[in-house]
């Protein structure tokens, strides 16, 4: 490690959870109920299967380059020019990238505290400084544990190149309404780049105030959103993401774009996603239909829900929390511990199907009791 740079020294590797490849060949995946890791239990479109098999016969060939045909669809459906979009191996890919473009050492970085993990390490892998604000307190009446979008503008100094916040925001289900995003805009100089995680954006109620930043873009060129298909399009195997921006940006990160990163049978299969809006609706539906069911049962036991606009809940369960995540597992039920984000009292639970929710509702009665 002494031969990495000073950057990647600092560095933790991403962690992703329990090691559920091992626990599905040791229990069988009929036996687990997987709610750690935000994925979208309605799967993909057919129409997405469907043209990743008519690409089965094209796998010899390198994949479109620039991926025009995904990006003029991402261009229709978000009323932007092509020109205006960058395509990314997952939308992680393009936070990471957003780092290294946008930010280096001596450079300051600013974020909520519980803000996508991914932020930190984007941060540290250019070598740029972490600031850290903190989130509005546990106790707040309007949004515990969300961005306080005053402080962090604040926190904007003559070295900050990037500001990275996330609407709803990962692990904590918050959110913010486009003015209170307007605002922060005209507090922060137009050198610093915003960048808007929005992975989550389609899962948000429509009357819930958490409308998506797409219209401040034409007003605010130092804006740039990301985009995924790995949670409302059920596509997170796939890894596809995007971001959405000013022509220039775009053009500047496109650089340090990985040749081919994004391969050809997930080119094909996010259009064909995209031209199933019913789909779609259908999973962000059942998803919201579902959220607010396992919120009230959550609650019924006792335990603290915060609010949530996503496909998961964060839950306070208390000092027992690690004893009980472990009893979880152990049922098979698989949760997202938070210790690693400062939250060692939660679990994140991903809102699963019907059944899902019901045999964990059934596995924490037992370990509850
Ligand atoms: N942003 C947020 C807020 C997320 O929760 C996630 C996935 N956990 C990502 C970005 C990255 O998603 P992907 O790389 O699959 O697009």
């Amino acid at each position: 490690a002494s031969r990495a740079s000073a950057g990647v020294q600092r560095l933790r590797a991403y962690d992703p959870g329990h090691d559920l490849v091992a626990m599905r060949k040791r229990l069988g995946e009929a036996n687990l109920v997987e709610l750690g890791s935000n994925e979208n239990p309605y799967g993909p479109s057919p129409a997405a299967r469907d043209a990743i098999v008519a690409q089965l016969q094209a796998l010899h060939r390198y994949p479109d380059p620039l991926g025009a045909d995904l990006k003029r669809a991402l261009a229709a459906k978000h009323g932007v020019d092509i020109a205006q979009i960058l395509l990314g191996n997952g939308s992680h890919e393009l936070l990471m990238q957003l780092g290294q473009v946008f930010a280096g050492p001596g450079d300051e970085v600013v974020c909520s505290r519980y803000g996508f993990a991914v932020f930190a390490l984007a941060t540290q892998a250019a070598g740029a400084t972490l600031r850290m604000v903190d989130a509005l307190p546990g106790d707040d009446a309007t949004m515990p544990l969300g961005h306080d979008l005053d402080a962090i503008a604040k926190a904007v100094s003559a070295r900050t190149k990037l500001v990275f916040l996330a609407n709803p925001n990962n692990p904590t289900g918050t959110w913010f309404g486009r003015q209170a995003l307007a605002t922060f805009l005209a507090q922060v100089p137009d050198e610093v780049i915003v960048v808007m995680d929005e992975a989550y954006a389609e899962m948000a109620d429509a009357d819930a105030d958490a409308a998506s930043a797409l219209p401040l873009l034409g007003a605010h060129p130092n804006l740039l959103l990301t985009r995924t298909f790995s949670k409302a399009y059920g596509l997170a195997g796939l890894r596809v993401g995007y971001l959405i921006g000013a022509p220039g940006l775009v053009a500047v990160m496109e650089r340090l774009r990985e040749s081919f990163n994004v391969n050809g049978p997930a080119l094909a299969a996010c259009e064909a996603a995209l031209g199933d809006e019913e789909h779609l609706h259908m999973a962000c539906a059942r998803n919201a239909e579902q959220r607010a069911a396992l919120a009230a049962q959550l609650g019924q036991r006792g335990l603290r829900v915060y609010p949530s606009q996503t496909n998961f809940l964060l839950v306070e369960f208390g000092p027992r929390t690690a004893r009980i995540e472990a009893d979880l597992v152990a049922r098979g039920v698989v949760l997202r511990p938070m210790g690693g984000y400062g939250l060692p009292h939660c679990l994140r639970i991903t809102v699963g199907t019907v059944d899902e929710n019901r045999r964990l509702l059934a596995a924490l009665d037992e370990v509850l009791a």
